[in-house]
């Protein structure tokens, strides 16, 4: 059956990839075709798995061939029948040239339709505490682009006096000839004046001044694209109502080691605080090499045959569960048959299926579960890794049970190909995180040894530090030659983050001065940007 295509060309957002519209995400989620550019978030990406996801960005060099390829590529796969998301930075009607796309397909007589995204030209001032309007400060903003092959068709002289805040677009390297040109046509050399760099992400930097110095401010901290530049008064409420940059661990790069789908949680507990997280999987789960005995294993749960079963990890649960309902059963299964599980995430997801646990022992420790069952006769059902620790069942078989063991799921090696392998490797990060010592062993195995990553007990306090869930791992860490410096004291993920805030409150001098690339975070440039704003204030 024939079915006529689409595209719909979706302003992305400036960079946070929450700040996609609604129907932005609907239409992602939905799309055969994805057609992308250079600052469009992964996260995003990620969104459409079941899209063709085709990059058509443009490098410097190439910027005219590959439109040239977006357009006709767009052109194609819609009248093949695809539903095609076009997706841009910010809204595409900002400087992303999307009306010249939505042209072309009028002439081509594909249909389109258009969802607006939150410019950068506004949510990089937001995120840096720069409202483009304020009451009694500033009525009227514009936006405009900084590029030198622009400047002719600007009215400076009207720009440099007509609108209060000013809104500068790319042409971060032009910034020196446009505040120049803006001073020489009216407006006051010693009007505030920011650079956002990479704003309302993890990693945005901002530099403060007045626009007769603002363009060596940020050559001085290498401000790179893309970054845009506000002009007006409204910079100065900056002081007041910077809010992303002062949450807790603003800046901070965490490397996250948790196993692929554990690590989501833990990263967003982060993110929330304010990191920068980087994702290194150093684990992954695969199925067992057969279903055979985990499905016999809930055949005889539903006939009642266990006394207890102990869920020991959030694996243990979801596999065992995909069994359950691949096998026909649902939480009935478990009727006839109390339950344990160690740990309030393992709980957590008991209670997302139907089953309030019966214990959830309050030490994170396998082996306390032993000591707060009652003691009995039967027979416990065990299902969890393969290879997992031996103590647990020998507990429960000195405490009178009879345990059966179910390998759900195996644990193998992290892909060594992930960027975040790389990204360590390279030194860009300030944290490494370990929650068990089985990310230790692969840590050590995927991405080098501790010592040879500035990691070991014998490299330089404060340069890259090492923060562990709790005792256990910590301990596994020091075995395998870590410096640890964090050891969080509830060990949950909120309990390691709370660590990581205190470790850095204290520390916060260590922290900036510990980058040692381009790409870091640094309040310090922030800092010395407003020290000269002291300095050459009215
Ligand atoms: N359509 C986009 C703008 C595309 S032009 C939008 O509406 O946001 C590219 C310019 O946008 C960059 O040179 C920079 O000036 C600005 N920009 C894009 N992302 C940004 C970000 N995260 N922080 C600051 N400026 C950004």
């Amino acid at each position: 059956m024939h079915r006529s295509g689409r595209v719909y060309l979706v302003g992305a957002g400036p960079g946070d990839p929450d700040l996609i519209t609604a129907r932005g995400l609907e239409l992602l989620r939905a799309c055969d075709v994805l057609l992308y550019d250079r600052l469009v978030a992964r996260e995003l990406l990620e969104e459409a798995p079941q899209a063709e996801r085709i990059f058509v960005g443009k490098n410097p060099g190439e910027e005219h061939s590959r439109q040239l390829v977006a357009d006709a590529l767009m052109i194609e796969r819609a009248k093949a029948g695809a539903m095609v998301v076009r997706l841009k930075g910010g809204d595409p009607f900002v400087f992303g040239r999307g009306g010249e796309e939505l042209e072309l397909l009028a002439e081509a007589r594909v249909s389109f339709e258009v969802v607006p995204g939150v410019t950068s030209a506004i949510a990089a001032a937001s995120y840096a505490g720069i409202p483009v309007t304020h009451r009694g400060v500033a009525a009227s903003f514009a936006v405009l682009t900084a590029n030198d092959e622009a400047q002719g068709s600007i009215a400076w002289d009207q720009m440099a006096t007509g609108p209060d805040t000013l809104v500068l677009m790319m042409g971060v390297r032009s910034l020196r000839r446009v505040a120049a040109r803006l001073i020489d046509k009216g407006r006051d050399p010693q009007t505030p004046a920011a650079v956002v760099e990479w704003g309302t992400l993890p990693r945005q930097r901002v530099v403060t001044g007045t626009l007769d110095k603002i363009a060596a401010l940020a050559a001085e901290a290498d401000i790179k694209s893309p970054a845009t530049t506000y002009v007006g008064d409204v910079v100065n409420l900056r002081e007041s109502i910077a809010w992303y940059e002062s949450r807790p661990l603003h800046g901070l790069r965490v490397v996250v080691t948790r196993a692929r789908h554990q690590a989501a949680a833990f990263g967003e507990i982060l993110a929330e605080a304010g990191a920068e997280v980087i994702y290194l999987p150093t684990i992954d789960i695969t199925d067992p090499a057969s279903f055979t005995d985990i499905d016999l294993a809930v055949k005889k749960l539903a006939e009642g045959l266990y006394a207890w079963v102990v869920f020991t990890s959030a694996n243990g649960v979801e596999k065992f569960f995909e069994r359950v309902n691949e096998c026909g059963y649902d939480a009935r299964a478990f009727s006839r048959t109390k339950v344990a599980a160690v740990g309030r995430v393992t709980a957590g997801l008991l209670e997302d299926r139907g089953i309030r646990p019966d214990f959830v022992p309050e030490s994170f420790t396998a082996e306390s579960l032993a000591e707060n069952m009652d003691r009995g006769v039967g027979r416990v059902l065990l299902p969890r890794v393969e290879s997992g620790p031996a103590e647990i069942l020998d507990l429960l078989k000195n405490a009178g049970w009879t345990p059966e063991e179910c390998i759900t799921y195996a644990n193998v090696l992290g892909s060594p190909s992930h960027p975040g392998v790389e990204r360590v490797r390279g030194g860009s990060f300030d944290v490494v995180t370990f929650a068990s010592a089985s990310a230790v062993q692969a840590f050590v195995e995927l991405v080098g040894e501790a010592g040879d990553l500035g990691l070991g007990s014998g490299s330089e306090r404060g340069l890259f530090n090492v923060a562990c869930i709790g005792p256990q791992t910590a301990a596994a860490a020091t075995e395998a030659g870590f410096r640890v410096d964090i050891v969080a004291s509830e060990h949950t993920g909120g309990g390691l983050r709370d660590a990581l805030i205190a470790h850095f409150s204290s520390a916060s001098e260590e922290v900036v001065e510990s980058g040692n690339d381009t790409d870091r975070t640094d309040e310090s440039v922030a800092e010395v940007a407003r020290h000269d704003d002291g300095r050459m204030g009215p």
